[in-house]
Protein backbone atom coordinates (compact mmCIF):
# COMPACT_ATOMS: atom_id res chain seq x y z
CA UNK A 1 0.00 0.00 0.00
CA UNK A 2 1.34 3.54 -0.47
CA UNK A 3 2.06 5.52 2.45
CA UNK A 4 0.89 8.78 1.06
CA UNK A 5 -2.88 7.11 0.97
CA UNK A 6 -2.67 5.78 4.70
CA UNK A 7 -5.51 7.53 6.61
CA UNK A 8 -4.48 9.13 9.59
CA UNK A 9 -4.94 6.82 12.16
CA UNK A 10 -2.74 4.55 10.44
CA UNK A 11 0.15 6.94 9.69
CA UNK A 12 0.70 7.26 13.27
CA UNK A 13 1.58 3.80 13.32
CA UNK A 14 3.05 2.96 10.13
CA UNK A 15 4.22 5.97 8.84
CA UNK A 16 7.88 6.41 7.62
CA UNK A 17 8.71 2.54 9.13
CA UNK A 18 9.80 -0.42 7.91
CA UNK A 19 11.13 -3.35 10.33
CA UNK A 20 14.71 -2.85 11.01
CA UNK A 21 16.87 -4.10 8.20
CA UNK A 22 18.94 -6.15 10.48
CA UNK A 23 17.07 -8.47 11.95
CA UNK A 24 13.92 -7.23 11.33
CA UNK A 25 13.02 -5.62 14.50
CA UNK A 26 9.79 -3.73 14.41
CA UNK A 27 10.14 -1.00 16.46
CA UNK A 28 13.14 1.29 15.36
CA UNK A 29 15.79 -0.41 17.84
CA UNK A 30 17.35 2.54 19.95
CA UNK A 31 20.64 2.99 17.81
CA UNK A 32 22.87 4.38 20.83
CA UNK A 33 26.32 5.04 18.68
CA UNK A 34 27.89 8.20 17.60
CA UNK A 35 29.46 6.98 14.92
CA UNK A 36 29.75 4.07 12.10
CA UNK A 37 32.14 1.91 10.28
CA UNK A 38 33.18 2.66 7.02
CA UNK A 39 34.78 0.33 4.58
CA UNK A 40 36.59 3.12 2.57
CA UNK A 41 36.79 6.30 3.39
CA UNK A 42 33.50 7.65 2.56
CA UNK A 43 31.91 3.94 2.45
CA UNK A 44 28.86 3.89 4.96
CA UNK A 45 25.67 2.77 4.70
CA UNK A 46 24.18 6.23 4.88
CA UNK A 47 24.97 7.14 8.32
CA UNK A 48 28.37 8.50 9.02
CA UNK A 49 28.40 10.45 12.45
CA UNK A 50 25.05 10.83 14.59
CA UNK A 51 24.83 14.80 14.77
CA UNK A 52 24.17 14.68 10.85
CA UNK A 53 21.96 11.62 11.02
CA UNK A 54 21.33 8.66 13.53
CA UNK A 55 19.07 5.83 12.18
CA UNK A 56 16.21 5.61 15.13
CA UNK A 57 15.85 9.46 14.57
CA UNK A 58 15.48 9.00 10.77
CA UNK A 59 12.48 6.83 11.42
CA UNK A 60 11.10 9.07 13.85
CA UNK A 61 12.08 12.19 11.03
CA UNK A 62 9.95 9.92 8.62
CA UNK A 63 7.23 9.26 10.63
CA UNK A 64 6.69 13.29 12.12
CA UNK A 65 6.60 14.03 7.89
CA UNK A 66 4.43 11.24 7.14
CA UNK A 67 1.29 12.61 10.36
CA UNK A 68 2.22 16.41 9.01
CA UNK A 69 1.63 15.20 5.49
CA UNK A 70 4.67 16.87 4.85
CA UNK A 71 7.67 15.22 2.68
CA UNK A 72 10.86 16.60 5.11
CA UNK A 73 10.98 15.75 9.31
CA UNK A 74 13.83 17.06 11.20
CA UNK A 75 13.84 16.29 15.11
CA UNK A 76 15.74 18.49 17.72
CA UNK A 77 16.70 18.26 21.38
CA UNK A 78 13.85 20.63 22.16
CA UNK A 79 10.82 22.26 21.03
CA UNK A 80 12.90 25.68 21.45
CA UNK A 81 15.76 24.29 19.79
CA UNK A 82 13.44 24.14 16.27
CA UNK A 83 12.36 27.49 16.56
CA UNK A 84 16.17 28.50 16.93
CA UNK A 85 16.89 26.77 13.48
CA UNK A 86 13.76 28.35 11.70
CA UNK A 87 14.89 32.07 12.85
CA UNK A 88 18.65 31.17 11.64
CA UNK A 89 16.88 30.82 8.17
CA UNK A 90 17.14 35.19 8.46
CA UNK A 91 19.47 37.36 8.19
CA UNK A 92 20.33 40.31 10.47
CA UNK A 93 17.81 43.54 9.32
CA UNK A 94 15.08 41.14 8.55
CA UNK A 95 11.56 41.16 10.66
CA UNK A 96 8.99 38.65 11.57
CA UNK A 97 5.51 39.16 12.30
CA UNK A 98 4.33 36.55 15.22
CA UNK A 99 1.18 36.00 17.21
CA UNK A 100 1.53 37.64 20.18
CA UNK A 101 -0.55 35.28 22.71
CA UNK A 102 2.58 32.55 22.10
CA UNK A 103 4.41 29.96 24.30
CA UNK A 104 6.48 32.18 26.62
CA UNK A 105 9.77 30.37 25.70
CA UNK A 106 9.45 31.37 21.81
CA UNK A 107 8.76 35.09 23.17
CA UNK A 108 11.66 34.71 25.04
CA UNK A 109 14.19 33.36 22.27
CA UNK A 110 12.66 35.99 20.02
CA UNK A 111 13.03 39.21 22.19
CA UNK A 112 16.31 38.15 24.23
CA UNK A 113 18.68 36.12 21.87
CA UNK A 114 17.55 37.31 18.27
CA UNK A 115 17.26 40.29 18.75
CA UNK A 116 20.64 41.47 19.32
CA UNK A 117 21.34 39.76 16.28
CA UNK A 118 19.37 42.07 13.94
CA UNK A 119 16.41 40.63 13.94
CA UNK A 120 12.72 42.11 14.27
CA UNK A 121 9.91 40.92 15.72
CA UNK A 122 6.23 42.32 15.58
CA UNK A 123 3.70 41.07 18.34
CA UNK A 124 0.51 41.33 16.86
CA UNK A 125 -3.11 39.57 17.10
CA UNK A 126 -4.11 37.40 14.48
CA UNK A 127 -7.62 37.07 14.66
CA UNK A 128 -8.46 39.30 11.79
CA UNK A 129 -5.67 38.15 8.99
CA UNK A 130 -5.86 42.17 7.91
CA UNK A 131 -4.23 42.78 10.92
CA UNK A 132 -0.95 41.29 9.70
CA UNK A 133 -1.01 42.91 6.55
CA UNK A 134 -0.17 46.22 8.45
CA UNK A 135 3.03 45.23 10.01
CA UNK A 136 4.79 43.76 6.38
CA UNK A 137 7.53 45.72 5.03
CA UNK A 138 9.98 44.83 2.54
CA UNK A 139 12.01 43.60 5.34
CA UNK A 140 9.35 40.77 6.69
CA UNK A 141 10.69 37.54 6.01
CA UNK A 142 8.85 35.66 7.71
CA UNK A 143 4.96 34.96 9.75
CA UNK A 144 5.48 33.02 12.58
CA UNK A 145 1.77 31.48 13.86
CA UNK A 146 0.77 29.84 16.92
CA UNK A 147 -2.88 28.25 16.90
CA UNK A 148 -4.83 27.66 18.88
CA UNK A 149 -2.70 30.23 21.58
CA UNK A 150 -0.76 29.66 24.40
CA UNK A 151 -3.30 30.20 27.06
CA UNK A 152 -5.85 32.68 25.57
CA UNK A 153 -7.30 29.55 22.95
CA UNK A 154 -7.22 32.38 20.22
CA UNK A 155 -7.89 30.66 16.61
CA UNK A 156 -5.94 32.02 13.84
CA UNK A 157 -7.20 31.34 9.96
CA UNK A 158 -3.79 29.42 8.77
CA UNK A 159 -4.78 29.82 5.29
CA UNK A 160 -5.84 33.16 5.34
CA UNK A 161 -2.80 33.87 6.96
CA UNK A 162 -1.21 31.98 3.94
CA UNK A 163 -2.51 33.85 1.30
CA UNK A 164 -0.72 36.60 2.89
CA UNK A 165 2.00 34.71 3.44
CA UNK A 166 1.97 33.76 -0.67
CA UNK A 167 1.01 36.95 -2.38
CA UNK A 168 4.21 38.57 -0.18
CA UNK A 169 6.64 35.92 -0.95
CA UNK A 170 7.08 35.31 2.77
CA UNK A 171 7.59 31.68 5.23
CA UNK A 172 4.95 31.13 6.99
CA UNK A 173 5.82 28.73 10.31
CA UNK A 174 2.83 27.16 12.31
CA UNK A 175 3.42 26.17 16.00
CA UNK A 176 1.39 22.94 15.92
CA UNK A 177 1.70 21.93 19.32
CA UNK A 178 -1.88 22.86 20.67
CA UNK A 179 -3.87 20.80 18.21
CA UNK A 180 -0.97 18.25 16.81
CA UNK A 181 -1.63 17.04 13.13
CA UNK A 182 -4.56 14.91 14.71
CA UNK A 183 -6.96 18.46 15.13
CA UNK A 184 -5.03 20.09 12.07
CA UNK A 185 -2.23 19.53 9.62
CA UNK A 186 -0.84 23.35 8.76
CA UNK A 187 0.96 22.52 5.60
CA UNK A 188 -2.54 21.41 4.11
CA UNK A 189 -3.68 24.69 4.46
CA UNK A 190 -0.87 26.20 3.06
CA UNK A 191 2.08 26.84 5.87
CA UNK A 192 5.62 26.03 4.88
CA UNK A 193 6.93 24.71 7.94
CA UNK A 194 4.97 22.86 10.82
CA UNK A 195 6.67 22.77 14.10
CA UNK A 196 6.34 20.47 17.34
CA UNK A 197 7.47 20.87 20.83
CA UNK A 198 7.30 17.11 20.73
CA UNK A 199 7.90 16.97 24.54
CA UNK A 200 3.90 17.83 24.91
CA UNK A 201 1.30 15.81 22.67
CA UNK A 202 3.06 13.69 20.41
CA UNK A 203 5.56 12.22 23.11
CA UNK A 204 2.66 12.10 25.16
CA UNK A 205 3.65 10.89 28.46
CA UNK A 206 5.53 13.04 29.88
CA UNK A 207 9.11 11.56 29.77
CA UNK A 208 11.21 13.61 27.20
CA UNK A 209 12.02 16.66 25.52
CA UNK A 210 11.78 16.93 22.18
CA UNK A 211 11.59 19.21 18.86
CA UNK A 212 10.79 18.59 15.34
CA UNK A 213 10.25 20.95 11.66
CA UNK A 214 7.99 19.26 9.15
CA UNK A 215 8.04 20.90 5.62
CA UNK A 216 7.24 20.31 1.90
CA UNK A 217 9.62 21.53 -0.09
CA UNK A 218 12.93 20.40 -0.66
CA UNK A 219 14.92 23.57 -0.87
CA UNK A 220 13.93 24.57 2.77
CA UNK A 221 14.84 21.21 3.63
CA UNK A 222 18.36 21.11 3.01
CA UNK A 223 18.67 24.50 4.41
CA UNK A 224 17.27 23.24 7.67
CA UNK A 225 19.21 20.51 7.37
CA UNK A 226 22.13 22.48 7.06
CA UNK A 227 21.28 24.41 10.32
CA UNK A 228 20.24 21.29 12.35
CA UNK A 229 23.86 19.60 10.94
CA UNK A 230 25.59 22.67 11.42
CA UNK A 231 24.61 24.07 14.62
CA UNK A 232 24.04 20.74 16.24
CA UNK A 233 20.88 20.67 18.62
CA UNK A 234 19.99 17.20 17.98
CA UNK A 235 17.85 14.85 19.67
CA UNK A 236 19.33 11.22 21.10
CA UNK A 237 18.74 7.73 19.68
CA UNK A 238 16.80 7.42 23.20
CA UNK A 239 14.70 10.37 22.80
CA UNK A 240 14.09 9.70 19.63
CA UNK A 241 12.66 6.62 20.06
CA UNK A 242 10.29 7.53 23.13
CA UNK A 243 8.50 10.21 20.59
CA UNK A 244 8.29 7.57 17.89
CA UNK A 245 6.27 5.37 20.24
CA UNK A 246 4.12 8.38 21.73
CA UNK A 247 3.45 8.70 17.94
CA UNK A 248 1.97 5.24 17.96
CA UNK A 249 -0.55 5.84 20.19
CA UNK A 250 -1.85 9.62 19.41
CA UNK A 251 -4.62 9.53 17.92
CA UNK A 252 -6.20 7.57 20.32
CA UNK A 253 -5.22 9.51 23.07
CA UNK A 254 -6.01 13.00 21.38
CA UNK A 255 -9.56 11.01 20.87
CA UNK A 256 -9.96 10.72 24.47
CA UNK A 257 -7.95 14.10 25.17
CA UNK A 258 -10.80 15.96 23.30
CA UNK A 259 -13.97 13.94 25.10
CA UNK A 260 -12.30 15.00 28.46
CA UNK A 261 -11.63 18.65 27.40
CA UNK A 262 -14.98 18.88 26.33
CA UNK A 263 -16.87 17.28 29.53
CA UNK A 264 -14.04 19.69 31.95
CA UNK A 265 -14.61 22.79 29.51
CA UNK A 266 -19.05 22.23 29.71
CA UNK A 267 -18.32 21.45 33.55
CA UNK A 268 -16.65 24.97 34.48
CA UNK A 269 -18.69 27.12 32.20
CA UNK A 270 -21.79 26.40 34.06
CA UNK A 271 -19.81 26.44 37.42
CA UNK A 272 -21.29 29.90 39.37
CA UNK A 273 -17.70 30.36 40.83
CA UNK A 274 -16.47 30.59 37.53
CA UNK A 275 -16.44 34.03 35.27
CA UNK A 276 -14.82 33.08 31.72
CA UNK A 277 -13.87 29.75 30.32
CA UNK A 278 -11.47 29.39 27.38
CA UNK A 279 -11.98 26.68 24.40
CA UNK A 280 -12.52 26.92 21.08
CA UNK A 281 -15.22 24.11 21.18
CA UNK A 282 -17.99 26.88 22.38
CA UNK A 283 -19.76 27.78 20.21
CA UNK A 284 -19.86 31.36 21.89
CA UNK A 285 -15.87 31.42 21.19
CA UNK A 286 -15.29 34.50 19.08
CA UNK A 287 -13.11 32.08 16.53
CA UNK A 288 -15.78 28.96 16.76
CA UNK A 289 -16.38 29.18 13.06
CA UNK A 290 -12.52 29.01 11.83
CA UNK A 291 -11.87 26.44 14.58
CA UNK A 292 -14.62 24.07 13.59
CA UNK A 293 -14.00 24.40 9.62
CA UNK A 294 -9.72 23.80 10.16
CA UNK A 295 -9.74 21.62 13.12
CA UNK A 296 -11.02 18.13 13.42
CA UNK A 297 -12.22 18.70 16.82
CA UNK A 298 -11.43 21.28 19.93
CA UNK A 299 -8.23 19.69 21.87
CA UNK A 300 -8.19 19.06 25.66
CA UNK A 301 -6.14 22.55 26.08
CA UNK A 302 -8.62 24.81 28.69
CA UNK A 303 -8.09 28.06 30.69
CA UNK A 304 -10.17 29.90 32.94
CA UNK A 305 -10.66 32.81 35.24
CA UNK A 306 -12.44 32.58 38.63
CA UNK A 307 -15.24 34.82 39.97
CA UNK A 308 -13.64 37.86 41.48
CA UNK A 309 -10.35 35.95 41.85
CA UNK A 310 -6.88 37.29 42.41
CA UNK A 311 -3.11 36.11 41.55
CA UNK A 312 -3.09 34.67 45.53
CA UNK A 313 -6.69 32.67 44.92
CA UNK A 314 -6.06 31.44 41.67
CA UNK A 315 -2.49 29.88 43.37
CA UNK A 316 -5.10 28.54 46.13
CA UNK A 317 -6.84 26.28 43.84
CA UNK A 318 -4.60 25.35 41.81
CA UNK A 319 -2.32 23.97 44.92
CA UNK A 320 -5.65 22.52 45.92
CA UNK A 321 -6.49 20.57 42.74
CA UNK A 322 -4.96 17.05 43.14
CA UNK A 323 -5.36 14.61 40.22
CA UNK A 324 -4.56 18.04 38.67
CA UNK A 325 -0.91 17.83 39.33
CA UNK A 326 0.49 21.53 39.70
CA UNK A 327 3.14 21.69 36.99
CA UNK A 328 4.73 23.05 33.58
CA UNK A 329 4.07 21.46 30.17
CA UNK A 330 0.96 20.00 28.52
CA UNK A 331 -0.12 17.22 26.14
CA UNK A 332 0.79 14.13 28.80
CA UNK A 333 -1.68 11.72 29.62
CA UNK A 334 -1.96 12.80 33.56
CA UNK A 335 -4.20 16.19 33.48
CA UNK A 336 -2.03 19.31 34.64
CA UNK A 337 -2.64 22.73 35.83
CA UNK A 338 -0.50 25.79 35.56
CA UNK A 339 -0.93 29.23 36.63
CA UNK A 340 0.65 31.43 33.41
CA UNK A 341 1.33 34.35 34.89
CA UNK A 342 4.01 32.72 37.53
CA UNK A 343 5.13 29.74 35.25
CA UNK A 344 4.94 29.61 31.69
CA UNK A 345 4.45 33.27 31.01
CA UNK A 346 6.49 34.71 33.74
CA UNK A 347 9.27 35.40 31.19
CA UNK A 348 6.88 38.07 29.54
CA UNK A 349 6.06 41.37 31.10
CA UNK A 350 3.39 41.79 33.11
CA UNK A 351 1.70 44.64 30.58
CA UNK A 352 2.46 42.08 27.82
CA UNK A 353 0.60 39.31 29.25
CA UNK A 354 -2.34 41.55 30.65
CA UNK A 355 -3.07 43.13 27.07
CA UNK A 356 -3.24 39.60 25.51
CA UNK A 357 -5.57 38.41 28.71
CA UNK A 358 -3.06 36.48 30.82
CA UNK A 359 -4.45 38.06 33.66
CA UNK A 360 -3.25 37.50 37.05
CA UNK A 361 -5.79 34.79 38.01
CA UNK A 362 -5.58 32.94 34.72
CA UNK A 363 -5.67 28.92 35.32
CA UNK A 364 -4.43 26.65 32.37
CA UNK A 365 -5.59 22.92 32.13
CA UNK A 366 -4.22 20.57 29.67
CA UNK A 367 -6.84 17.34 30.32
CA UNK A 368 -5.39 14.07 30.07
CA UNK A 369 -6.63 10.92 29.71
CA UNK A 370 -8.16 10.13 33.01
CA UNK A 371 -12.14 9.29 33.99
CA UNK A 372 -14.02 12.72 32.79
CA UNK A 373 -15.63 11.79 36.11
CA UNK A 374 -12.85 12.15 38.31
CA UNK A 375 -11.38 15.21 36.19
CA UNK A 376 -14.09 16.73 37.20
CA UNK A 377 -14.81 15.92 41.68
CA UNK A 378 -11.11 17.17 41.63
CA UNK A 379 -12.06 20.52 39.93
CA UNK A 380 -15.20 20.84 42.24
CA UNK A 381 -13.09 20.07 45.71
CA UNK A 382 -10.69 23.03 44.41
CA UNK A 383 -12.91 25.10 43.13
CA UNK A 384 -15.34 25.09 46.20
C1 LIG B 1 6.50 23.71 25.18
C2 LIG B 1 6.26 24.53 23.99
C3 LIG B 1 7.31 25.00 23.19
C4 LIG B 1 8.76 24.77 23.55
O1 LIG B 1 9.10 23.42 23.46
P1 LIG B 1 10.22 22.71 24.39
O2 LIG B 1 10.16 21.29 23.95
O3 LIG B 1 9.82 22.94 25.81
O4 LIG B 1 11.51 23.39 24.06
C5 LIG B 1 6.99 25.73 22.06
N1 LIG B 1 5.70 25.99 21.73
C6 LIG B 1 4.68 25.55 22.46
C7 LIG B 1 3.29 25.87 22.04
C8 LIG B 1 4.91 24.81 23.61
O5 LIG B 1 3.88 24.40 24.36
Amino acid sequence: MSEKTLKFNSKTVHGGQQPDKAYGAVMPPIYQTSTYAQSTPGGHQGFEYSRSANPTRTALENSLASIENGNYGLAFGSGLAAIDAVIKLLNPGDEVVSTNDIYGGSYRLFKQIFEKFGIGFHFIGMQEAGEIEKHINRNTKLIWVETPTNPMMNVIDVKAVSQLSKKYDLLLAVDNTFATPYLQTPLDLGADIVMHSATKYLGGHSDVVLGALVVKDKDLADKLYFIQNASGAVCGPMDSFLVLRGIKTLHVRMQRHCENGKAVADYLSKHPKIEKVYWPGFETHPNHAIAKSQMNDFGGMISFVPKGSNYEEAIKIVEKLDLFILAESLGGVESLAGHPASMTHASIPKNEREKNGVVDSLIRLSVGIEDASDLIADLEQAIG
